[in-house]
């Protein structure tokens, strides 16, 4: 059986409290949803396992599974393995993938309409909108891990799966799980503005200026000096 390293065990606690919190963030109800991350030894994955409500999670019950869809260690994983499987291998940049039935994001993925840019932050997941996949595929399926993948292509950090739900990506599981909050949080703000209106969007200038600032966003600066470039007048 696979042994778990010290950081590997501390990772997995990572994963299970995220877990957690995506109930109580009302990210997923119930048993659906599902986390995953890489292993320290880069060849294995920990994912939560197929219908262990998530109060109920413990080191030893979370699945580890090789990169090659072997089960190796503990109950049998999310029916979801395969799309985690699938973004593991094609981007060498992602460590923890969070998957989400989240409502707002829900709402536009049956919509079949990607999250334009209509704040800032959308520069946050990768590009210039949230995509969606090109088509519906059935839960657990390769076609869906593929039709992920594809959306995910080597940029994005969330992508929504039509008629399904939202799949995020990150460097920790703590990435991975912002950007699953942000992706809802965009979606919710895309429901709300066309409720009432017809939402303004960021040009594809104003974005490409965002991602400019963003290589040095929320950066301490140890210089300090006037934050005013010009004068106000
Ligand atoms: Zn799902």
């Amino acid at each position: 059986m696979f042994t778990l390293a010290a950081a590997d065990r501390s990772m997995i606690d990572t994963v299970i409290d995220f877990a957690q919190r995506m109930v109580k963030d009302r990210l997923v109800t119930g048993t659906s949803g599902n986390i995953s991350c890489l292993l320290q030894s880069g060849s294995h994955i920990a994912i939560t396992p197929t219908g262990v409500p998530y109060h109920e999670l413990t080191v030893d019950k979370m699945s580890v599974v090789h990169l090659s869809g072997d089960h190796c260690r503990g109950l049998f994983p999310s029916s979801e393995t395969p799309m985690h499987l699938g973004i593991y291998q094609g981007r060498k940049d992602v460590q923890a993938v969070v998957h989400t039935h989240s409502m707002y994001a829900t709402t536009f993925a049956v919509l079949g309409e990607p999250i334009p840019a209509l704040h800032y932050m959308i520069a946050a997941l990768g590009g210039n909108e949230i995509p969606v996949t090109s088509h519906y595929a059935q839960y657990g399926t390769l076609e869906l891990a593929q039709s992920a993948v594809s959306a995910m292509g080597d940029v994005f950090s969330g992508v929504l799966l039509r008629n399904h739900g939202a799949i995020t990506v990150g460097t920790s599981v703590a990435k991975a799980y912002q950007h699953a909050i942000l992706v809802e949080e965009m979606a919710e703000l895309y429901y709300r503005t066309r409720c009432i209106g017809d939402p303004k969007l960021l040009t594809n200038q104003q974005m490409h200026d965002v991602f400019d600032g963003f290589k040095t966003y929320g950066k301490q600066n140890e210089k300090v000096g006037s934050l005013l470039l010009v004068t106000l007048q």
